[in-house]
């Protein structure tokens, strides 16, 4: 790729897209301007001032080829992700998924950002991008603020791109404590796994009544209100709970609680619902409630948390809550390299897209970047094809009519043709797994298309 003079481009925020983003185009001799807030102020999520911080919990999700977020970090890794990179090296066990150290992860993404030549941190709050573009005489912008954008810029995406409804709410779970678990109540198992093998997950049985006491006191249990002039909005596979709980005493248990996988537990007896911990650190010193982000006040969360079996003394490391979630309706206002319509240098990555999750929101950074560095090139954006994870998170945000932030899942990835008698071979696995591997070869001509 042919680039003339000197390329510079902005990147705002060093979330998951953004440091994705900036290695990304640093990697290819731009250099990189990186604008973040939070080391001026954090915002009521974040714990520390480190870049590629994950708020909840710390997992990125299957690492199985055969998953469609199996299917994402693969072609991640294609393209050359610094995101996945850091993850692997500060990776905790997790069964089949990646989760990380997130304070070693975080650290390690700072520390290269901030050594590396090519990209100059500049700590301050964004608020208008296109005057900071002249500023920092870029040709470029790619904001990548998340869900949790700051009001100053947000103010300018309302007056200048879009006018509409712009948030929706999400959630955090509560982490405890290791060591005021009390283990005897509990016992280590992954899901479809056998006991001998062990497993990442702490599991704490219910049985029918102390399953129903439980949800009935979430469903009761004192909430933080929404701000008066806001109603919750949540994401329909994030959803508090309590807000489980107060759609019918049976939803959690065919949510994060269902017992499913985890028959018999170690007394050889059939849990009623479970509730799963996973650990937050290699140490093990503390684990995350997973499927337990909540809007209980934290008065009514100890009390109501500590209902679960093995928890009754637990120490809370830190509460769960719900924020304000951002994100644009991108079919009308970007195009599909995710450029704005209305201010042709500015575009947009990671999760104010509409794409929802850390994995996803880090590969927005990654095609973003992609597309930008094709752009300095003085070469048209391209499509991704539709059968690849990429292709298929991109197609979705330009095409959903009503917005709704989404996973990478197969429901996004156009169907295979089935035939009756694999339908009975193999069933629903079997057509994943054809799907799976159709984006596989998709993809891979695809990125020998670019060589
Ligand atoms: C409360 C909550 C819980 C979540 N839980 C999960 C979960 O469990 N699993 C999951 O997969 N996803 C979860 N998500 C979604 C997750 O946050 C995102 O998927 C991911 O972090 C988004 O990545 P991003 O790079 O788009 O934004 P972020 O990672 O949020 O990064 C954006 C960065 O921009 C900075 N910034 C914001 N405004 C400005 C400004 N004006 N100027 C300069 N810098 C700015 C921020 O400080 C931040 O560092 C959660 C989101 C929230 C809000």
């Amino acid at each position: 790729m042919q680039i003339s003079g000197q390329p510079r481009v902005l990147v705002i925020g060093a979330g998951l897209a953004g440091s994705d983003a900036a290695m990304y185009l640093a990697r290819r001799d731009v250099d990189v301007i990186l604008l973040e807030s939070k080391t001026v102020r954090l915002n009521p999520a974040q714990k520390n001032p480190n870049f590629g911080e994950l708020v909840c919990t710390n997992s990125l999700k299957s690492l199985d080829p055969y998953s469609a977020h199996g299917l994402l970090k693969a072609e991640m890794k294609a393209f050359d992700s610094f995101i996945l990179e850091v993850a692997e090296r500060n990776a905790v066990p997790a069964g089949d998924a990646l989760a990380v150290d997130r304070d070693k992860f975080a650290a390690e993404i700072t520390e290269k950002l901030r050594a590396h030549p090519r990209i100059t941190v500049v700590d301050r709050e964004a608020h208008d991008p296109e005057a900071l573009r002249i500023e920092y005489g870029c040709q470029y912008v790619i904001v990548a603020t998340g869900p949790l954008t700051t009001k100053t810029l947000e103010d300018w995406i309302l007056r200048e791109i879009s006018s509409d409804d712009f948030y929706f709410y999400d959630a955090i779970a509560p982490v405890v404590d290791a060591d005021t678990l009390d283990l005897s109540k509990m016992y280590f198992k992954d899901r479809h796994k056998s006991m001998e093998e062990g497993g990442d997950y702490l599991n704490a049985p219910m049985t029918k009544e102390q399953y129903y006491a439980f949800v009935d006191e979430l469903a009761r249990a004192e909430k933080v209100p929404p701000k008066t002039f806001e109603d919750w909005k949540f994401f329909e596979s994030c959803l508090p709970i309590d807000l489980m709980a107060e759609r019918g005493p049976d939803t959690a248990r065919f949510s994060c609680m269902k017992p499913v996988g985890l028959e018999p537990d170690i007394n050889g007896k059939w849990p009623f619902a479970v509730v799963q911990l996973r650990k937050e650190n290699l140490l093990g010193s503390a684990y995350n409630l997973v499927g337990f982000q909540t809007r209980l006040t934290y008065k009514e969360q100890v009390r109501v948390f500590r209902m679960i079996p093995g928890l009754e003394e637990a120490s809370f490391i830190h509460l769960g809550s719900c924020h304000r979630n951002s994100f644009l309706n991108a079919r009308k206002l970007l195009d599909f390299d995710l450029r704005s319509k209305a201010h042709p240098a500015i575009y947009f990555a990671g999760q104010i897209t509409g794409v929802e999750g850390y994995t996803e929101s880090a590969s927005m950074g990654l095609y973003v970047a992609f597309q930008v560095l094709r752009r300095i090139g003085g070469e048209e954006p391209l499509r991704f094809p539709v059968e690849t994870a990429f292709g298929a998170l991109v197609n979705y945000i330009m095409t959903i009519e009503k917005p709704c932030p989404s996973n990478i899942n197969f429901g996004l990835l156009p169907s295979v043709p089935f035939t009756r008698e694999q339908k009975r071979a193999g069933g629903k696995k079997l057509k994943k797994e054809l799907v799976a591997r159709r984006a596989q070869e998709v993809f891979q001509s695809f990125q020998s298309s670019l060589r």
